[in-house]
């Protein structure tokens, strides 16, 4: 059975969205997601909340085994406002500095991707669809998605974006932390950000979020 399949076996609409840290991605999902009145998960926020768990638990984030543990063990609710780890309320934290700065570390677990790959996909199931976001979607979490749209924008913007998100933090911490969180995503082994062949690339550095949001509903239609 595919993965964009239904219990029963009917298809399920799945909309795809790959791409760096501050491509975009977030606010497009959303909206595309509000247009097609499917529902919308952040992928991210499920690797950060693991980060967030294993710090929590004060583990060693060298310790690959237990890191999948947690991530097995965890309880983590990515719902439309708030992000809920096993009971508390991680919806900052999970954004803040340290989270930032381990969460490319657990993501590069294949034993916590596969955790999150199963969630993923039951995710939908249960939804009977929906739109998401991340690094891996259309190339490991629904390779045959309806839509696969792999985001980018120059360093330059993404960078400015995320600095007016993280008021805490310089421009250049922010690029710096930015650029090495991407190396990692890229160069990892198992289920790299990179673009899938058939995704639709749209680079999103000047490009308004309606632009972006009209141009994939008309690939859809
Ligand atoms: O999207 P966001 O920047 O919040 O993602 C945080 C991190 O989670 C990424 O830098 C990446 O290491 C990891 N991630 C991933 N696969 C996904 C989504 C996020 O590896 N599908």
């Amino acid at each position: 059975m595919s993965v964009a399949k239904g219990p029963a076996g009917e298809k399920v609409r799945v909309i795809a969205i790959d791409g760096p840290a501050g491509s975009g991605k977030s606010t497009v999902a959303r909206r595309l997601a509000e247009r097609l009145g499917l529902e919308y998960l952040d992928t991210g926020a499920m690797y950060r909340s693991v980060a967030f768990a294993a710090m929590a638990r004060e583990i060693d984030l060298a310790d690959a085994d237990a890191i999948v543990e947690v991530a097995q063990t965890s309880d983590i609710r990515v719902e439309d406002t708030a992000v809920i780890v096993d009971g508390v309320d991680a919806t900052t934290q999970i954004r803040g500095p340290e989270v930032t700065r381990s969460v490319s570390t657990v993501a590069a677990i294949s034993g916590v991707r596969e955790v999150l790959r199963v969630r993923q996909q039951a995710w939908v199931l249960e939804r009977g669809g929906g739109v998401l976001e991340g690094r891996d979607i259309g190339t490991a979490v629904f390779p045959d998605a309806d839509l696969k749209v792999y985001l980018s924008a120059s360093a330059a913007v993404r960078a400015k974006r995320r600095a007016g998100e993280v008021s805490a933090l310089d421009y250049e911490t922010v690029a710096a932390e930015l650029a090495a969180r991407d190396a990692a995503d890229s160069t990892r082994q198992h289920d790299p950000l990179v673009q899938a062949p058939d995704a639709v690339h749209l680079d999103t550095t000047d490009l308004s979020i309606d632009e972006v949001v009209d141009e994939l509903l008309a690939r859809l239609r």
